[in-house]
């Protein structure tokens, strides 16, 4: 299998290209298409397995294929610390590069100042933590109505985490047609019970 065969755009597959990825993983393989296809997915899969590039990769795609006139978040990548936050906006503006999207992203600890700053300026995908996205939702900075996909990444950890009412509050916030992309490294039941509730006829990928 190699990345040309998955349906990814030019641009994209000149960013992994430029990565050095040889091919896709088996999580890569799996999840691209149905991603480029509008489906719901849900990834057993622990980090180190590629699975950032499973989801970034044909949401650029998407995101790139359907540019409204106005700039509104259309996109909307949860994760359960800052550090990985972080990690998957490196990993967004790096194959993302060829394609003119924008990020903010929204984590404790750097200034709410700045995050507004660039939100204000308009912007395609969020990166989150749950607490910083609801914080900047409730001083009436973020519209949350375009978004049409929604990912939820280490879902095991949110749990852990006590993330779990503010999670249901920002999917209650959330257009219901969307796509919604759901990354756990363990599907306990109430991990499950999450993606139950999160989830359409998800595509079950485990690896
Ligand atoms: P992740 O599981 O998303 O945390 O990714 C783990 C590491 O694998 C990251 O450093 C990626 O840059 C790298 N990676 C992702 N996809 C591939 C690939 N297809 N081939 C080689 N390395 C990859």
């Amino acid at each position: 299998m190699s990345f040309e065969e998955l349906g990814l755009s030019a641009e994209v597959l000149r960013a992994v290209a430029e990565a050095g990825y040889a091919e896709p993983t088996p999580i890569q393989a799996q999840a691209i298409p149905q991603v480029l296809q509008g489906r719901d997915v849900m990834g057993i899969a622990q980090t180190g397995t590629g699975k950032t590039a499973s989801f970034t990769l044909p949401m650029i795609d998407v995101l790139a294929a359907g540019r409204p006139k106005a700039r509104m978040p259309r996109s909307l990548i949860l994760e359960p610390t800052r550090e990985l936050a972080a990690q998957v906006a490196e990993n967004f503006e790096k194959y993302g590069k060829y394609h003119k999207l924008s990020m903010a992203l929204l984590i404790g600890g750097t200034s709410m100042d700045e995050q507004v700053k660039k939100l204000d300026r308009g912007v395609d995908v969020l990166i989150a933590t749950p607490g910083r996205l609801l914080d900047h939702f409730e001083r009436g900075r973020i519209m949350m109505s375009g978004i049409k996909v929604l990912v939820v990444d280490e879902a095991d950890r949110m749990l852990d985490m006590g993330f779990i009412p503010d999670l249901e509050r920002i999917c209650s916030l959330l257009p219901g047609s969307r796509q919604t992309l759901f990354f756990s490294a363990t599907m306990l039941p109430e991990v499950k019970r999450l993606a139950d509730k999160f989830l359409t006829l998800p595509v079950e990928i485990s690896v």
